[in-house]
């Protein structure tokens, strides 16, 4: 098969094995160049198989030299249809994982679920015992409540008002205005449900009840702020309100893991791009205003500079845990330097559908969003016939 991109939207329904291949190889390839660090030895990421899950597990591997058990969600290939890059990725990063020597499994499945949950603890209880670090990824549109059976679905809107904004349309670079209604009360609460933090303290007290959390575990989540010009479809909308709800979860769960000496953190990265960001109005505007920006001042980092960055710098090494006032990591602290805000603001102001080329990084968005599927990879031959099952 000759696999080339299909784009509906904000996503590409498919993926090149090989390009996927190659996104994990470089990921894995930029984490061997930085320096060693102590850090856990037995990691759980939950969320896995693409962007920032993908990253952690990745960096814990080849920074830590730690042993990961992967839970995602993700399409396998058929005959006829390429499977989902989180699904490559996965592939791509066992085998590498395996031929350096380094204890990788996978679960693909519904993390929502209790019987992911159970197979999880399974699988730690037979091979690992316990785990030493929790990190937990998903990003998801919709989850199934495992008590009730009730589906909650997210929406991406303001709270309060109506909010009226540029936004982009990344394939053709047209800017226009989008104007976007309040959510409903229950439109809050089903965000709530789907991305705030409930399911990830769900995830820690079976863990706990099983016995298969170690002294001292630590548990991560990744949260996001961002700036004034996202701020009503973002942080003061539905997705900012599970954001608060993922953030007060952190809190109470380092109350509960108190007798471990356990900690639950959470991490504010910075905004890239990813299947998830993609899907957000107005963002990717920002985003591609602010690689530019990031990119002209040598500031600019992907998904695994960050998980590095966090990893060296802010959680382990030979420091204590580098926290801002309100307990949390600041991995957006370049993205929200006064110089760049400035920057990224000027050029927001500016924007039209004629100069978004030259003054937005266009390109670089584009590039970037292609490769989350796993093309315009400059080694990949594109023309060449795959089988899409033979990985
Ligand atoms: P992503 O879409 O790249 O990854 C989502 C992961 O969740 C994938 O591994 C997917 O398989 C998994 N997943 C989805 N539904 C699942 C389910 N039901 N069961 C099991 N796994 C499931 O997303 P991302 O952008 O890396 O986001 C990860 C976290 O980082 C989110 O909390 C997000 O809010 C946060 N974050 C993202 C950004 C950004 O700009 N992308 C910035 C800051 C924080």
């Amino acid at each position: 098969m000759i696999i080339q991109p299909k784009i509906r939207g904000f996503i590409c329904t498919t993926a090149h094995p090989l390009g996927c291949a190659q996104h994990v190889r470089e990921e894995i390839d930029y984490v061997k160049q930085q320096p060693k660090i102590e850090g856990p030895k037995r990691v759980l990421v939950i969320g896995a198989s693409t962007g920032y899950g993908l990253s952690s597990r990745i960096a814990s591997s080849f920074m830590f030299g730690a042993a990961t058990i992967g839970v995602f969600f993700e399409k396998p290939a058929s005959e006829n249809k390429t499977g989902t890059a989180g699904w490559y990725n996965s592939l791509a990063f066992e085998e590498e994982a395996h031929k350096a020597g380094l204890y990788a499994k996978s679960i693909n499945g519904d993390a929502f679920s209790d019987a992911i949950k159970e197979e999880t603890i399974a699988l730690i209880k037979e091979e690992l015992q316990q785990v030493d670090m929790v990190v937990y990824s998903v990003a998801s549109p919709r989850r199934t409540h495992p008590k009730t059976g009730e589906t909650f679905t997210s929406v991406l809107k303001p709270v309060g008002q109506a909010y009226s904004s540029k936004t982009v349309n990344i394939q053709t670079g047209a800017v226009s205005m989008i104007d976007l209604e309040p959510a409903t009360e229950d439109e809050i609460s089903q965000t709530i449900n789907v991305m705030g933090g409930e399911d990830w303290t769900l995830w820690i007290e079976a863990l706990n009840d099983a016995g298969v959390l170690a002294e001292g575990v630590v548990t991560l989540a990744y949260s996001y702020i961002g700036p004034e010009l996202t701020k009503p479809v973002y942080r003061n909308g539905t997705i900012g309100r599970a954001k608060d709800d993922l953030e007060a979860t952190a809190h109470r769960l380092t109350e509960y893991l108190v007798e471990k000496q356990g900690k639950a953190y959470v991490s504010i990265n910075k905004g890239l791009v990813t299947q998830s960001s993609s899907a957000i109005p107005v963002v990717p505007l920002y985003i591609s205003l602010l690689y530019k920006v990031m990119k002209e001042k040598g500031l600019h980092e992907g998904c695994i500079e960050q998980i590095t960055r966090l990893f060296s710098e802010k959680l382990y090494g030979d420091h204590q845990p580098v926290l801002d006032e309100h307990g949390y990591v600041r991995l957006d602290d370049w993205e929200m330097r006064e110089d760049v805000q400035q920057e990224v603001k000027a050029l927001w102001e500016q924007v039209t559908s004629e100069n978004f080329e030259q003054i937005a990084d266009h390109e670089g968005y584009r590039n970037d969003f292609l490769r989350l599927f796993g093309f315009a990879y400059d080694h990949v031959d594109y023309e060449q016939d795959v089988d899409p099952m033979q990985v």
